[in-house]
């Protein structure tokens, strides 16, 4: 199913044309119009998921391998020498187009690493089983 309002529904399936790296009957792979890094990419769904919560399993099966795929062309292509693999889910998460998509971020020997969206603090392990009990109990 397709969102009529939705921008990236547009994308993914060529009503709005884009730098498009990748395409296949599930999947468009277009570059990133704000990148962190050069060949920032974003792998779009053709249908219309908000986030990963409503992802199909087809997809959802889908989506990890074609990200191996597309990094792998990143370090021949590009010459990267790694790439994050980051996904969004959540306005407190930073997500701001509600279209399930993963991003690709190439990353280059003494360039910025990673994404830094946190300083590590520290838990010790009555938290972390309190912790982890909450979500158990919730699956
Ligand atoms: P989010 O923050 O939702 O995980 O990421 C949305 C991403 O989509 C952002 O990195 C933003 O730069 C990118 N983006 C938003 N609108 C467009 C667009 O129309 N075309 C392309 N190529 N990227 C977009
Ligand atoms: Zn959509």
């Amino acid at each position: 199913m397709r969102d009529e309002n939705c921008i990236f529904c547009k994308i993914a399936n060529g009503e709005i044309l884009s730098a498009t790296v990748y395409e296949d009957e599930m999947f468009r792979v277009i570059l990133d119009l704000g990148p962190a890094t050069d060949g920032h990419a974003l792998i779009l769904p053709k249908e219309h998921f908000a986030d990963v919560c409503r992802l199909d399993e087809a997809y959802g099966a889908g989506v990890l391998p074609l990200a191996a795929k597309i990094g792998q062309a990143m370090k021949r292509g590009l010459g990267c020498d790694g790439f994050n693999l980051v996904q969004n889910n959540g306005e407190a998460a930073g997500q701001t187009v509600h279209h399930f998509h993963m991003h690709i971020i190439p990353r280059y020997a003494g360039g910025p690493k990673g994404i830094a969206a946190w300083e590590p603090r520290t838990a010790d392990s009555e938290k972390l089983a309190e912790l982890a009990e909450k979500i158990r109990t919730n699956i």
